[in-house]
């Protein structure tokens, strides 16, 4: 045996961990310099490093070492302590998945997403489908295929969902998303009777400058720690975290638009959020950060829509608000401004719907990706499905593939199975908040003073210290019980019932 003692495994399972986060930390910070600072022409030393540290991550995690380690390990596991335990169950996963996969197919299927990237962005600008279906088709092709490779007891969508929100299954989400229709569908229509929200004042010139202080406050609010979090501009808001004292959002800046970095400030904040409060013991180990994609969206979420977007937040931030916008803003006042930022409305593109029909889009989403991947809808009928889709459940046409199908990056990307955790994260917040206020009273008086310490000591305690020491159901069920979609339908209908006065 290779191993003497249970201690010495131990050991070397650590610094492996080590060595793994040391490496992703690496490649975390190219991959935030090439997106944030980094002059156009610089990609090419770059591109040729990050292919070594991708292939030396591989060999790493994929070596028959690794594979007699975790077996060893796993023979022994009466004698490890359960945060042991499970770090040898996520990397037996990480492992398994790499291992099952032929190195040819691997090579080839990340050859092809590359290739797909560029001829996804050109499809999208060029508005033309037909160029990206064949490699949709392979990409399709591929996903079916690794999900037996995962999982071969489970149906392949089952098993692709799995990736993202261990546990989650089509049954579970065709309630789910059953349930949710059935409340927002009826309520979208009544508010298409009444009277509108003008939210024109939103889109007058905000200059980028004040836009930053505006960040530089938002933060402040909500308390993150700006020793330990970083935020910068890219083209498209994200969050990385290298650990859990190490953490960056970033956020793009539209000048004719005070909205939409507002929320993605508020929405990275919260997955932020998240990652800064893991405990310590968790951190250069396989459970460092975020459990699930489900329950990172819960976070950021929570604080853009529960929190960010509540009468009590507005109430908070206004006086600012109105003090860096003061011309902008001159004829608005508080409740005006709440009712422009939850103006509810069908529309095409996903990432600017609003907290009502966002649901919508993920449904879309995943009806088509339940077929594709089931066998009864071909690539080349996508376009036609969305439009089906987007008017049987949003009441709108879809006049071209580019607002369409071709919107997102996902599918390019190789992610089938992800959307549906934007709608299930949306879904836990609102039974969080419910037990929230069951443990903590009324939330919102704290909020509508400008105070969310209690909120993030809450989840902090309840979610974030935990990192993914436990499995996301498992996590959530602890804390609130069994999923019940009802409380984000009530949270929904109360809110928007009150908005428009229905
Ligand atoms: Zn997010």
């Amino acid at each position: 045996m290779k191993y003497e003692s249970v201690n010495q495994a131990v050991e070397a399972l650590r610094k492996l961990q080590q060595t793994q986060a040391a490496y992703n930390h690496a490649m975390g910070v190219l991959y935030l310099d090439a997106t944030t600072a980094a002059p156009s022409d610089t990609w090419e030393g770059r591109g040729k490093t990050m292919e070594i540290l991708s292939q030396v991550t591989y060999d790493l995690t994929v070596n028959p070492e690794n594979g007699e380690l975790l077996s060893y390990l796993e023979a022994h596991a009466e004698e490890l302590d359960a945060q042991t335990k499970r770090e040898v169950e996520v990397l037996r996963k990480g492992y398994d998945q790499m291992f099952k996969i032929p190195a040819e197919e691997y090579v080839a299927y990340s050859v092809l997403l590359n290739d797909a990237q560029a001829v996804w962005a050109k499809a999208k600008n060029e508005d033309d489908f037909a160029s990206f279906t064949p490699y949709l088709e392979k990409i399709v092709a591929y996903n079916k295929k690794f999900a037996g490779y995962f999982n071969p007891d489970m149906a392949p969508y089952d098993a692709l969902l799995n990736e993202y929100e261990e546990g989650m299954n089509t049954a579970t989400l065709d309630a789910f998303f059953a349930q949710l229709r059935e409340a927002i569908v009826p309520l979208i229509a009544k508010i298409q009777n009444v009277q509108q929200i003008d939210d024109s004042f939103l889109f007058h010139h905000y200059p980028a400058e004040v836009q930053r202080k505006f960040s530089d406050y938002l933060m402040e609010v909500m308390g993150i720690d700006r020793s330990h979090c970083g935020i910068a501009e890219t083209e498209h808001p994200y969050t990385t975290n290298f650990n859990n004292k190490d953490v960056r959002i970033t956020t793009h800046y539209h000048e004719d638009n005070l909205v939409s970095s507002m929320f993605s400030v508020i929405h990275e904040g919260g997955h932020a959020l998240y990652e800064l409060g893991a405990d310590d013991k968790y951190n250069y180990t396989a459970l460092s950060g975020g459990v699930s994609m489900g329950i990172h969206e819960s976070q950021s979420r929570f604080y853009e829509n529960i929190i960010g977007r509540s009468e009590a937040f507005v109430h908070a931030i206004f006086p600012k608000v109105k003090e860096l916008f003061s011309e902008q803003l001159a004829d608005v006042d508080e409740t005006m401004f709440y009712r422009a930022i939850n103006k509810a409305e069908p529309s095409l593109i996903r990432t600017e719907a609003d907290e009502l029909t966002y649901a919508l889009h993920i449904m879309v989403r995943y009806e088509i990706e339940k077929q594709l991947i089931g066998g009864t809808l071909e690539v080349k009928d996508v376009p036609a499905e969305w439009k089906r889709l987007y008017k049987e459940y949003l009441g709108v046409e879809v006049p071209n593939d580019r607002e369409g199908c071709l919107q997102d990056s996902h599918w390019s990307g190789g992610s089938i199975g992800y959307f549906p955790s934007y709608a299930l994260g949306s879904a836990y917040g609102a039974q969080m908040l419910r037990k929230m206020e069951e443990d903590l009273g009324d939330v919102y008086a704290d909020v509508a003073k400008g105070d969310l310490s209690k909120v993030t000591a809450w989840l902090v305690e309840h979610i974030h210290r935990h990192a993914s020491f436990k499995k996301p159901g498992q996590l959530f069920e602890e804390v609130c019980g069994k999923f019940d979609a009802k409380f984000y339908t009530d949270y929904l209908t109360e809110k928007f019932s009150k908005l428009y006065n229905l």
